[in-house]
């Protein structure tokens, strides 16, 4: 059995921004990598599937496993619930599967605030016109919920910079690249490596 612990990458990035995109070029590469799906109380859209891409769960539902504590972190955003449940992070690490979390700054901001030991990057895209340009052409939301998402995306941007590391996704290969990157140095951290090598070596 390995003794590898899996590593928690928070991302957070305006809507738009190109986060879901960089994810999934991010999980083909790495296949000790999975995506955390969050419950939330928004309807699915387009092909979204239950249980894949979110749980979808009714507000009262919602709510009940906040009381019991079943989420990490969560947060309203745009309007709707979303949370991250404690036991899929739990599992996910001891399994030795790092996982990304696909989260809001709220939620990110939670997480740092209780010390859960996590790598937080932010999504940046080129400019807020490029954004403009990416809601539009996802083609996934009406022009009024564009305007709010875009009025959202200047406080989340203002939130960038307590993240450990900020990607700008202007050119798609170079982002990824510089995710890949980010990627291969944290799992080279010192720390991490030690726990990896206890049985065959003692570090100091
Ligand atoms: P988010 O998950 O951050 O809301 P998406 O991944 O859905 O954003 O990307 C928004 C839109 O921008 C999509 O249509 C996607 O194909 C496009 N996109 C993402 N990254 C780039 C990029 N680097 N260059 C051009 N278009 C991009
Ligand atoms: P969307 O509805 O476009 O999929 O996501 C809207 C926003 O909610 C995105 O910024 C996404 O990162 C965020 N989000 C998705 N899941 C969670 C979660 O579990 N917790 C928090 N705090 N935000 C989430």
């Amino acid at each position: 059995m390995s003794s590898r612990k899996g590593i928690l990458y928070v991302i957070s990035a305006p809507s738009g921004a190109g986060k879901s995109t960089v994810c999934r070029e991010l999980l083909d590469i790495f296949p000790l990598m999975r995506h955390s799906v969050s419950s939330t109380t928004r309807a699915p859209r387009g092909e979204e599937l239950d249980g894949r891409e979110y749980h979808f769960i009714s507000r009262e539902d919602f709510l009940a496993k906040v009381a019991v504590g079943e989420f990490a972190e969560w947060a309203e955003v745009h309007g709707n619930l979303y949370g991250t449940s404690l036991e899929t992070i739990r599992k996910s690490l001891a399994d030795g599967i790092d996982l990304i979390l696909d989260i809001d700054c709220q939620g990110a901001a939670q997480l740092k605030k209780k010390g859960v030991d996590g790598v937080n990057i932010f999504i940046m895209p080129p400019s807020y016109e490029v954004l403009r340009t990416r809601l539009v052409g996802r083609g996934s939301d009406s022009s009024e919920v564009i305007e709010r998402r875009l009025l959202a995306a200047e406080a989340e941007i203002g939130q960038a910079g307590w993240y450990d590391y900020i990607v700008v996704n202007d050119i798609l290969e170079s982002a990824v690249e510089s995710l890949k990157s980010i990627v291969i140095a944290v799992r080279h951290r010192t720390n991490f490596v030690r726990e990896t090598l206890a049985k065959e070596f003692n570090i100091g």
